[in-house]
């Protein structure tokens, strides 16, 4: 049990709803921000506010943006023929780092895993294909090398072939089970290079 005043107590319980955050760090973090000048405290929860109130979906490609269509999709520098698929906005920072990529991006805000129950209808598989029409050339499925990820990219190519659309998959130097976010700007682009038709 803890003894803390009420408001305290609130404050470690809606930050150890934050992932990664367990008691002790919540509780940690609380009395940081105890500490903390009430001017830098209402900076971090306006900055909370913030974010949350102005950034959106990307009409185009599901990215977290504050203008829509976000800044790749209306570059008009951008090779619209070539689309690679994430599976959230986190990989799309990772990719534009490894600076090769001139492509579009499709974020799928997830892959698909019955064991969690989340199917094709709840990622942006339909967005998805609403955007293949005949200036797609190749898509490239870059979702991370987990079983999921696997899975969702095999969906997704049944799904496209018959389009006559080349579908790609990056390779990976990238070990199993991995997350696309964590890897060097080289490996990716080496993945990005020697991808193969699936
Ligand atoms: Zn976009």
């Amino acid at each position: 049990m803890d003894f803390y005043a009420l408001p305290i107590a609130n404050l470690i319980d809606e930050l150890s709803k934050l992932p990664g955050i367990g008691r002790k760090t919540a509780q940690r973090l609380a009395f940081y921000i105890l500490d903390m000048d009430k001017s830098e405290v209402e900076k971090l929860s306006a900055s909370l506010l913030e974010a949350k109130e102005k950034i959106k979906f990307c009409s185009v490609c599901c990215n977290l943006t504050e203008s829509d269509p976000c800044y790749i999709c209306s570059n008009k520098a951008r090779d619209g023929s070539i689309i690679c698929v994430v599976e959230n906005s986190k990989d799309i920072i990772a990719m534009e780092r490894s600076k090769d990529f001139k492509g579009l991006y499709h974020v799928l805000n997830g892959v698909i895993s019955p064991m969690d129950n989340i199917g094709p209808n709840d990622i942006n598989v339909k967005e998805l294909l609403s955007r293949l029409d005949s200036s797609v050339e190749e898509i490239i499925i870059a979702t991370n090398p987990t079983v999921e990820g696997e899975a969702t990219a095999l969906y997704l190519a049944k799904l496209i072939k018959p389009l006559d659309i080349k579908v790609t998959r990056i390779a990976h130097g990238i070990p199993i089970g991995g997350d696309l976010e964590f890897f060097d700007e080289i490996t990716l682009s080496k993945a990005m290079e020697n991808r193969r038709e699936i």
